[in-house]
């Protein structure tokens, strides 16, 4: 299958978030499967293209925009480390930034036409370069009008006629709402298209989010439990009558790691590496691990963690209300890294100054960090509000590291309660979002910590396995039900 995968992240190339991780993962694999995957993705200015072998194309894209054309260029590699065909966009003023989507907390103003441009430039790239798309696969809304551009721009062109378009939504909360004017100019559909009730329109503006939902042919989004949740109006985030609507195309797959890159038995950027024969090892890292980070005679306490994006969905004012009782009481050691919401960083870094001897905060995003974490700690805090799908837990279990999560979109689709009778589960899970059971829950893995039960558990959540290969798959199966959908 021919598979054109268009978005803004594509790690190791550029990366905000999870959708990163997915978008290569996926491409990845569909390689090893036999399919022919290309990725196109903005030539932002930080992607050092020369050094890691991107070459000109000598092809420049003539790309409509609105009434007139814009124009662009191509760099052909391959995915850093792979044989995945990766295209980059080379439009500098639209770029050629040091930021994915805003600089300094602030979004660019352009955002709307810069993805725009990209959700556009796609169907001009896959006709230069002679790649008939089976599938067109954009990720969250600021591909999504690639979705639209399809059936109604490119659809009654030969070329596109067999092409079959799928949006995955991997986090409903963020849609791109933006004035209407900008969008409908550019876009090409013009202020015509925009009156109450048109696909183009909600509330006033326009909805990039809601555009793929309504033009794609199937709509995926990143794990079965969260493709539900979004229905109701509690999770749709204003678009559950959108998401109803499309609800025979919505389908929810859960996202995959790719054991490549996270694996603690051959994982380069952490000190020491260990499997589950051999967990004396990550003991050992920890060990290092509290040591080069200054904390000392605690080896055999707790080391509980988070990675995370520092905003309201990922729990934190349960966690600030309970933290201090945990720690003033010296139950565990705590390490932060994560970035984000002014108001969380400055409560991580008072808690830092006020326990410099158990805790560790690292405000900022570090890759090689966070797999460090992941090896060293005994367990991840995941207390979400709401969770799309959710890779930390993953990559946590990988590592033996006991998420503690609260059952809430993929998180609810991967841990299971951790249970000493039979020594079953591969984590502690809380329900209601209180603090109440969410310490109940933070108490539970604590009492697994002191008994020996504890190696149980993490082997059975080494044991638990989310390969990217059978995501993979299932998509390659959505693919096809596109596909069908779409023969008349
Ligand atoms: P989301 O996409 O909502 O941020 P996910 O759990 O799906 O949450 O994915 C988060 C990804 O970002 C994971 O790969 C995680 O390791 C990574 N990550 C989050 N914060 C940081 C950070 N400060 N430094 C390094 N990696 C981070």
């Amino acid at each position: 299958m021919n598979i054109l995968t268009v978005a803004f992240e594509c790690v190791p190339l550029a990366k905000s978030g999870g959708l990163a991780d997915v978008v290569a993962a996926l491409s990845i694999e569909w390689k090893k499967q036999g399919h022919n995957p290309i990725i196109i993705l903005p030539k932002f200015y930080f992607i050092d293209a020369d050094n890691l072998g991107f070459k000109p194309t000598n092809h420049t894209l003539v790309v409509p925009m609105g009434h007139w054309n814009e124009y662009a260029t191509l760099l052909h590699g391959k995915l850093p480390g792979t044989d995945v065909d990766v295209y980059l966009l080379e439009h500098n003023e639209y770029y050629g930034r040091d930021g994915l989507y805003g600089m300094d907390g602030k979004d660019f103003l352009d955002n709307p036409r810069r993805f725009l441009f990209l959700s556009r430039a796609i169907f001009e790239a896959a006709k230069t370069l002679n790649f008939k798309p089976d599938i067109i696969h954009s990720h969250d809304f600021h591909t999504a009008y690639s979705q639209a551009f399809l059936k109604c721009y490119y659809r009654n062109v030969p070329f596109f006629s067999k092409t079959a378009g799928v949006f995955t939504i991997h986090n409903l909360a963020y849609q791109g709402r933006f004035a209407p004017e900008s969008t409908m100019l550019y876009s090409g559909f013009g202020m015509q298209e925009f009156y109450q009730g048109s696909w183009h329109e909600y509330h006033g503006g326009t909805n990039y989010m809601k555009i793929g939902i309504m033009f794609a042919d199937k709509i995926t989004t990143v794990s079965p439990t969260y493709s539900n949740e979004i229905r109701s109006e509690y999770f749709g985030e204003g678009l559950h009558n959108a998401l109803n609507y499309r609800a025979g195309d919505l389908i929810g797959i859960l996202n995959g790691v790719d054991y490549s890159i996270w694996n603690p038995a051959t994982d380069k950027t952490i000190s020491i590496n260990y499997d589950k024969n051999n967990l004396d090892n990550k003991q050992k890292l920890k060990s290092k691990f509290l040591k080069d980070n200054g904390i000392v005679g605690r080896d055999n306490i707790p080391l509980i963690a988070m990675v995370s994006r520092m905003t309201e969905q990922k729990g934190f004012d349960l966690l600030i209300r309970i933290l201090e009782d945990y720690l003033w009481n010296n139950k565990f050691t705590f390490a932060i890294i994560g970035s984000g919401d002014i108001h969380y960083q400055n409560y991580f870094n008072y808690i830092k100054n006020k326990y410099p001897n158990i805790s560790i905060v690292y405000i900022g995003y570090n890759e090689a960090l966070a797999h460090s974490l992941y090896g060293a700690s005994d367990f991840l805090l995941i207390p979400s509000r709401f969770e799309p799908c959710g890779l930390t837990q993953m990559y946590a279990m990988k590592y033996g590291t006991l998420p503690i999560v609260r059952a809430t979109g993929g998180l609810a689709d991967t841990v299971r309660e951790f249970s000493s009778f039979d020594n079953s589960g591969n984590g502690f899970v809380f329900w209601n979002y209180n603090t109440d059971d969410f310490s109940f829950a933070i108490n539970r893995a604590l009492s697994v910590y002191y008994s020996d039960s504890i190696n149980k558990a993490r082997i059975n959540a080494m044991n638990t396995d989310f390969s990217s290969k059978k995501s993979a798959e299932k998509y390659i199966e959505c693919f096809h039900w596109a596909l069908e959908k779409n023969v008349n």
